[in-house]
């Protein structure tokens, strides 16, 4: 179930939260330690505006990361004036709080009790037991929201989850490292999940009610839903997973894609057996500590250096790499003929732009690799040189400097942006700058956020072709699905494509 957490300076405001997000939700957490006068406020009138929907009532002091600065005398009127006027479906209690009065109050109104406890700081090695320990009576809930700092505290929270199945709580990770559980809420047997109401996240870790019904499809996961993700490091907003639920939900495949925020790739193995994830895509800065732990690797992403896409088999993890084929599948259309015998640059020497020589070399492309250090160019040309042994095509190398823009003349058939210039935040740098397009020229810009970068720009004033970025992203994830469901998603156009990282 998805909790809408209102925090909201007062009802009203609360009540139009709860209207936006009304067909995501199953109920929702008010926490009235927000609300700027809680004892004037008319909570019977809140209740009598929202007929059925279950509130859980929460008065959160400082230390557990609420705002109501109270006595605990004062605290407990408060709590009392919620409770009398409003039929809450559940109040929470902290487990080192002493309410009696409060509780055999909600008690005799029908409420249920969550008793909560909160770790800022850590998971606590006994966490289990932790929550076993915090339910006091029949139909208590209890309830943990920890801080995993690391895969190993995130792997700690599976392993309560694993011993707690069957058991009534909620079990929560916040941050970056606890977003998984949060978006894996049922899978993992948490009684409900909270969310925000924004299409933003206001926190690492909180996401709104609508990304988890409609992305996460939070409420329809179940013990057999199975799990891909994504490792990177940051990743919360990465569009991969929009992409790939969006087509689980299409093809109607009972899968969930989550990004997990990770420390290493060592440590996120564990985690990865512990939940039986199937597939993962592999994003920055982890694309080359995974190959070895992969028992197999397909031939691309040996010569690239690189792996971005893994499959969990009986025999291990086998990696792979899309993006070479992603790279070329827009170009199929804009070059009928093919690629043989092409002159083609590629700006940049990181990841991206070996895949792009290795495909365009795959293709029999004559290469010309630009890069600001030159010897980094120098070792992409020389390692693919090796790779591919002598043939028809071949590979030069320059510095992004006068010699570098003097030999791009003769490979101007395709010029390729595999820099991070002019992507997100760097939207006013042009990898090219100074250097001016004849109108001939095909222009490719890795760089998919924004979509039209200010190279992509400059290319359009001057009449050239342009290949987009989001081309390739979404090429590449096309075959990261079929390795990994082994269904097409050709047919299943890509929502939620525009923007944010993969
Ligand atoms: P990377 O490994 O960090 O490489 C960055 C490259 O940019 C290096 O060649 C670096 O040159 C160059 N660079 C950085 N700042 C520069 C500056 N101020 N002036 C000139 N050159 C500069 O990154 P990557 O993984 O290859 O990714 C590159 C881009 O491709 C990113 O924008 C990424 O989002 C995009 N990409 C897109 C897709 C897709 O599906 N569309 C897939 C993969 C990557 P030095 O060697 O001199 O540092």
């Amino acid at each position: 179930m998805i909790f809408l957490v209102l925090s909201g300076p007062s009802l009203e405001e609360n009540l139009k939260t709860l209207n936006q997000c009304r067909n995501h939700i199953d109920g929702a957490e008010l926490r009235a330690d927000f609300l700027d006068n809680p004892f004037a406020e008319d909570i019977a009138g809140f209740f009598r505006r929202l007929p059925g929907l279950p509130l859980i009532l929460t008065l959160r002091r400082p230390r557990d990361g609420g705002r109501l600065a109270l006595p605990e005398d004062e605290r407990e009127r408060l709590f009392l004036r919620c409770i009398n006027a409003g039929d809450f479906r559940y109040v929470d209690i902290e487990e080192d709080a002493h309410l009696p009065a409060v509780e055999a109050r909600a008690r005799e109104k029908g409420a249920q009790i969550i008793r909560s406890f909160h770790d800022f700081e850590g998971v606590p090695e006994d966490l289990a037991a932790r929550v076993r320990s915090l339910a006091r009576q029949e139909g208590d809930i209890p309830k943990a929201a920890v801080m995993p700092k690391s895969c190993r505290g995130l792997e700690r929270i599976i392993d309560a989850a694993r011993e707690l199945s069957g058991f009534k709580k909620i079990l929560l990770g916040m941050g970056e490292y606890g977003f998984a559980t949060r978006a894996l809420a049922a899978k993992l047997g948490s009684y409900l999940t909270f969310a925000s109401s924004g299409e933003e996240e206001p926190a690492p870790g909180l996401v709104s009610a609508k990304t988890l019904d409609e992305v996460y499809r939070c409420r329809k996961q179940g013990p057999e839903t199975r799990v891909f993700g994504i490792i990177g490091r940051p990743i919360l907003h990465s569009r991969s997973p929009h992409i790939h639920n969006a087509a689980y939900a299409r093809l109607r495949i009972d899968a969930v894609y989550v990004p997990f925020h990770i420390d290493s790739v060592q440590s996120f193995l564990p985690v990865m057996k512990k939940l039986g994830v199937r597939g993962l895509s592999v994003t920055s800065p982890f694309k080359e500590d995974i190959m070895p732990f992969c028992s197999h690797l397909e031939d691309a992403a040996k010569i690239i250096g690189a792996c971005n896409t893994v499959v969990s088999g009986d025999e291990g993890l086998w990696g792979y790499n899309t993006d070479a084929e992603g790279f070329l599948a827009p170009l199929v259309e804009r070059f009928p003929g093919g690629l043989s015998g092409l002159n083609a640059a590629v700006i940049g020497a990181g990841g991206a732009a070996r895949s792009a020589v290795y495909a365009l070399m795959s293709s029999g492309s004559n290469v010309l690799v630009l890069n600001r250090t030159k010897a980094r160019a120098e070792k992409l040309a020389k390692d693919m040189a090796l790779s591919f042994g002598e043939g028809q095509k071949s590979v030069l190398y320059a510095g992004l400097d006068r010699e570098g823009f003097l030999l791009l003349d003769d490979y101007r058939g395709l010029i390729v942006n595999a820099t991070t210039l002019g992507m997100h935040p760097h939207e006013d740098e042009d990898p090219l700058a100074g250097h001016d397009f004849r109108g001939d020229e095909t222009l490719y810009d890795m760089v998919y956020s924004p979509r039209e970068t200010l190279f992509l720009k400059r290319a359009a004033l001057k009449g050239c072709s342009r290949v987009y970025g989001e081309e390739m992203l979404l090429a590449q994830a096309h075959r990261q699905f079929f390795l990994h469901t082994g269904e097409s998603l050709h047919t299943v156009p890509a929502h939620g494509a525009h923007g944010g990282k993969t």
